[in-house]
């Protein structure tokens, strides 16, 4: 048997609804013991293409009774692949097809709902051109050609359109006719893949809506697709967008659930629906101040902080009062401040004071009587290298910092030995 010699006929595509059909089998290729191929004269199981998933359903004869798992079609002849549930089967016999009618509606609801949804968008934007369509378990998606953004109002504009359009419960007219009369009669108002096959095309039409080329299973009217609800959107390429989308039983349970998200929101900030996003305004508003508040609070706090730091934390080193310590949430510059104007009051103190807030930070200071006895440039440059930064300045006031922010208490007591060894030599 050559490829493509059998020839099944294929019934799907005069009659999208027809669940049952009667044929025979021409030819029987098995895979194992429970596993095999079959051929029929005549099939009403779609095979999978045009992104749209095989038909399942069952095969039965007065013999046996297999499952189909796979449909496949190769130059014109239709692979069921089958799983052997009951009996036997042999070539001539007369068999009954019957198809997951369930499943296949499922398919035929998001085929309409592209043709609907493609519209929609044309509609909107004006010339698209189609680039593509999958159905999957959770979404169909469906590409489409355009140079310019596809926004959000553009498709939420859409989404509104082609459900008016399937609620109108347009007919959506299936027939063939050759390439050259579609292109002629239609021109640039066939949306189709890039690329038309030279002979003969099979149409499917929503009446002033949307007319296509496309070989898949359809509704017999807009209205069995129930409902079309677009759940996202992205660039895919350039000029290709991806649109992604729900049609019948899985868009109407994601409505919803999303309303039912937004009556649990509306309970949780005892607003009315309506007033949802005035709300969240309010709160994102108040939180800001609040933070602000917040900041400014830690910050007072730090500076009480740093106060007791030098009144409880002094060391008498020689003839020298010592403070190294640590205040968190404070700026450089603020420390810079506080240690200047301290050691300006106090002409024996050496005070070293670490902090952090995206990094970490050393600033140390002398009083006037200790210029002379310590460095305290190098001694901050050497703390900083500790911090993984570097440091220095004056012969009074120095800082430095580096990123290392667990590093800081290390930093400082090397900072604090630094000090004692150069103050009492040893
Ligand atoms: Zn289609």
């Amino acid at each position: 048997m050559k490829l493509g010699e059998l020839k099944t006929e294929l019934l799907y595509l005069s009659d999208a609804h027809l669940y049952e059909f009667d044929a025979n089998i021409l030819k029987i290729i098995d895979i194992d013991e429970e596993n095999a191929y079959f051929i029929l004269n005549r099939t009403a199981f779609f095979p999978q293409g045009g992104g749209q998933p095989a038909d399942h359903g069952l095969i039965i004869s007065t013999e046996g009774k297999a499952k189909v798992v796979d449909v496949q079609e190769k130059e014109g002849d239709v692979y069921h692949k089958v799983k052997i549930l009951e009996g036997t089967f042999k070539e001539n016999d007369a068999i009954r097809g019957k198809i997951d009618a369930t499943r296949r509606l499922k398919f035929m609801r998001a085929h309409s709902g592209s043709h609907l949804l493609f519209g929609a968008i044309k509609a909107v934007l004006g010339h698209i051109e189609y680039a593509g369509f999958e159905i999957s378990e959770d979404k169909i998606r469906m590409d489409i050609q355009y140079p310019g953004k596809v926004t959000k109002e553009v498709l939420d504009k859409a989404e509104i359109l082609a459900n008016k359009v399937m609620i109108e419960d347009r007919p959506m007219k299936t027939y063939t006719i050759t390439t050259k009369e579609a292109i002629e009669k239609f021109g640039e108002e066939l949306s189709f893949a890039k690329e038309l096959p030279d002979e003969i095309l099979r149409i499917v039409e929503i009446p002033e809506w949307d007319i296509a080329a496309c070989s898949g299973t359809h509704c017999l009217s807009s209205g069995m697709v129930r409902m079309i609800k677009i759940i996202g959107s992205y660039r895919l390429q350039e000029n290709v967008e991806r649109v992604e989308f729900l049609v019948g039983e899985q868009a109407i349970l994601n409505a919803l659930r999303s309303l039912k998200e937004l009556d649990n929101i509306s309970k949780q900030l005892q607003v009315e629906k309506g007033n949802i996003i005035r709300e969240i305004g309010r709160i994102k508003k108040e939180l800001e101040t609040l933070q602000k508040e917040n900041i400014k609070l830690r910050k007072e706090m730090a500076g009480y902080k740093l106060q007791d730091l030098v009144e409880k934390e002094q060391e008498q080193v020689g003839d020298y009062k010592l403070v190294v310590g640590e205040v968190p949430m404070l700026s450089t510059k603020e420390i810079v401040a506080f240690v200047k104007e301290t050691c300006l009051k106090d002409r024996n103190l050496i005070l070293v004071v670490g902090s952090y807030e995206k990094s970490a930070y050393i600033v140390g200071g002398l009083g006037e009587d200790v210029k002379g006895a310590v460095n305290i440039s190098e001694i901050i440059h050497e703390a900083a290298q500790e911090l993984g930064g570097r440091g220095g300045g004056g012969p009074t006031l120095a800082q430095g910092g580096g990123p290392m922010k667990v590093k800081l208490k290390d930093a400082l007591s090397l900072a604090k030995s630094k000090i004692k060894q150069k103050i009492l030599g040893k």
